[in-house]
């Protein structure tokens, strides 16, 4: 066992106590867990501010003071610890809230002189600052550089004093207790090609950073060595399924040729049959095809899945087509079944929802192979699920699934894995593809069938509400439908559904004379799916919904879609909601309803849906606002946990990562050069570490 591996209870300063709860609100394991803990912010302490000179538009700043008085003042709930520093200019107000209050009697003395850190607030007509960082001008002047490491913590971590200091007292005790270097994991010949300064100087200055220009030579070294590995990862995926992998052979295609010629009901676009050709050529060519088929939503990917499958079909194989929730699997099979008939093959629907005599059913259809396509929600994904010879799978709006579910749809079939197609609309910027995606082959639908008007986007108020609601009954007239959209942030969002329910009642006042249908979370899937067919069917003119229509749901004829409290939609969410309209050939219109004061993030997010219908342009905008980690698909994909990297601004060093991992690997796919050892030895590490992770989790 290295040092690195010590368990971090060992290290002076923790204990178990400590160790426990770094463990289970960190993640913080061993040695090596902490030195990966890397600061998320530095804040520059050069200066000190006199206090007169305060306001509440300061971000973090110092002032130096002597503390005059504490005490504990208020009841309950708003019991607070209050202490005055004062300097030469006039006296600030200090604030800790609960548990923090035991913490601070310890520690603070009066008398005393401090270097406080924090936020000026504005708090009843005069400033102060709640739960700042407290230095004795002692402790101040032990810090090495004027550019301070600020940690992400937790409450539970600031309660046993290991704030970003105390996690940052700890970090120095073990860089000082440091007997070797840390295991290097680039190859010297790559360190060399990009100038990367070694791992351990790097970890060094990312803690404490002598200067920028050093610090700027750290997280670049750190950065490419994360995304390296992403790419490793995600590379030799590839590459080893491609060698290993033979995949069925689809050539002949009789059905595809029928169903282009007698039932397709429009002309495909150039988009679609460019992808369709990519599709065919994977497919055809004896490897096992893993793509990822991205295209905005609107542009027409169940047509492509459609005749995909149909490939599978002319060849003695069966297929499935995967979507995530139940509202769309309906809406595939409705939408298929009519193809399916008219060329006389089987297709059925399987969900969680199915009854079990028709589960028992498909389940024999599947193995006799007499159902030959088969659509659903993840209850595919089952062990039950086998099939005859499944020769297709097809997952709509990837983002709900992962790798691991690929990875269970890979091992369906016995002889040969099947074929595996992926499909989103969240556009996903370039960047994030490869990182997320960099294991599968990508095509792209980067056109709209024609005809298509692009979509007229609005940002309304409340004060405007009667003129919305007037255009909409002017729409209606013309016998279009309504969308209106409630954000529900959680399935448990009480106060979200109370909107709901107001705003659906407000509207039936309005349009007493027109139909509506309400769906929600919280409805039995029998009841939400009664309410979607009465919209679909147009006995109702209004659908007054939740996210729940969010994905891939289609009826043409609506024309209009209304999301209230827009602001509080992310981008991407945005983006597809929108996408559920303009699907006819009538103009279509999007209404963003906010209330009157928008933050700065918020007020970007609607002019950009104002100006742009372009998925790929909205991607870029979402990913610069909020990273990566935020946007759609990226929590779930279990491969990007990314420490130190931004997406949003570190592409270059991506693709230098990229091209460099592609390189080696080509030449070397086992890693058994020697000078890819290190190599091995830091994978070994890092699922040595994922082990730990699934302890506590
Ligand atoms: P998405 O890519 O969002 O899943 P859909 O497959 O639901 O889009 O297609 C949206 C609508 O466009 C559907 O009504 C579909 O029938 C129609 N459509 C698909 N391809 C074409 C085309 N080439 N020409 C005209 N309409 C098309
Ligand atoms: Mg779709």
């Amino acid at each position: 066992m290295s040092f690195f591996d010590t368990k971090i209870e060992f290290l002076k300063g923790v204990g178990p106590q400590r160790g426990a709860t770094l463990q289970t609100e960190l993640r913080i394991f061993t040695y090596a867990d902490l030195l990966q803990h890397y600061p998320f912010r530095y804040d520059d302490r050069s200066k000190i501010y006199s206090i007169a000179e305060l306001h509440e538009h300061l971000p973090y700043v110092q002032v130096r003071g002597k503390l005059v008085h504490f005490g504990v003042v208020g009841e309950g709930g708003k019991k607070r610890m209050v202490a005055y520093v004062q300097d030469a200019t006039g006296e600030l107000e200090l604030v800790w809230f609960r548990n923090a209050i035991k913490y601070v009697e310890k520690q603070l003395k009066i008398g005393e002189e401090y270097i406080v850190f924090g936020k000026p607030n504005l708090y009843n007509n005069s400033i102060n600052v709640t739960h700042p960082e407290m230095d004795t001008i002692e402790e101040a002047s032990r810090k090495i550089s004027t550019l301070q490491p600020v940690y992400s913590s937790t409450e539970k971590l600031k309660n046993i004093g290991l704030d970003s200091k105390g996690i940052s007292k700890l970090i120095y005790t073990l860089l000082q207790q440091l007997k070797e270097p840390i295991p290097e994991t680039i190859p010297q010949y790559i360190m060399q090609r990009h100038g990367l300064i070694p791992k351990t100087t790097a970890v060094q200055l990312i803690h404490f950073p002598t200067n920028t220009d050093r610090l700027e030579q750290a997280r670049y070294r750190l950065k490419f060595e994360e995304l390296f590995y992403v790419q490793i990862r995600l590379i030799s995926l590839k590459v080893n399924r491609k060698n290993s992998f033979a995949g069925h052979i689809f050539r002949t295609i009789p059905l595809v040729n029928e169903f282009y010629k007698h039932h397709l009901p429009f002309t495909l676009t150039d988009a679609q049959k460019k992808v369709i050709r990519e599709i065919y050529s994977d497919m055809s060519s004896g490897k096992q095809m893993n793509r990822l088929l991205q295209g905005d939503v609107g542009s027409g990917k169940t047509m492509v899945a459609f005749i995909c499958m149909l490939m599978a079909v002319d060849n003695n194989a069966q297929a499935c087509l995967m979507a995530p929730t139940e509202i769309l699997a309906d809406q595939h099979l409705a939408g298929l079944k009519p193809y399916a008939d008219a060329l006389g093959i089987n297709i059925a629907k399987l969900s969680g929802s199915s009854k079990k005599s028709e589960r028992t059913r498909i389940h024999e259809q599947l193995l006799n192979g007499t159902l030959h396509l088969l659509v659903g929600t993840h209850a595919l994904l089952e062990d039950v699920v086998q099939f005859k010879n499944l020769g297709l799978c097809i997952i709509d709006e990837q983002h709900r699934f992962g790798v691991a579910q690929r990875a269970k749809m890979w091992a369906k079939n016995k002889a040969l894995p099947p074929h595996v197609l992926v499909m989103t609309a969240t556009p996903i910027p370039r960047t994030l593809a490869m990182t997320l995606y960099g294991d599968l082959d990508l095509s792209v639908i980067d056109q709209m069938p024609a005809g298509r008007k692009p979509i007229q986007t609005v940002h309304r108020k409340d004060a405007n509400r009667l003129a919305v609601f007037g255009f909409m009954r002017q729409e209606i007239q013309k016998g279009r439908q309504v969308y209106v959209v409630y954000p529900l942030i959680e399935e448990n969002d009480k106060m979200a559904l109370k909107d709901l329910m107001d705003g659906y009642e407000s509207i039936s006042r309005s349009f007493p004379d027109y139909q509506l249908s309400i769906v929600h979370g919280k409805m039995k899937a029998a009841d939400k799916d009664y309410e979607m067919q009465r919209f679909i069917k147009k006995e109702t003119q209004i659908m007054v919904a939740t996210t729940v229509i969010e994905v891939g749901v289609n009826v043409p004829n609506a024309s209009v879609m209304v999301i209230e409290n827009a602001e509080r939609f992310g981008l991407a969410q945005l983006h597809q909601l929108r996408g559920r309209v303009g699907r006819g050939a009538e103009q279509s219109y999007c209404i963003l309803m906010t209330k009157d004061y928008l933050s700065t993030d918020g007020k970007v997010r609607i002019s950009t849906m104002c100006e742009t219908t372009n998925g790929f342009e909205i991607a870029d905008v979402d990913l610069k606002l909020r990273g990566p980690g935020d946007l759609m698909g990226t929590q779930q994909s279990g491969i990007l946990d990314l420490l130190i990297t931004d997406l949003a601004t570190d592409g270059d060093i991506l693709k230098q990562a990229r091209a460099d991992a592609e390189e080696l690997l080509l030449m070397d796919n086992t890693l058994s050069y020697p000078q890819h050892i290190c190599i091995k030895q830091q994978i070994a590490r890092q699922q040595q570490n994922s082990t730990n992770w699934a302890r506590i989790s």
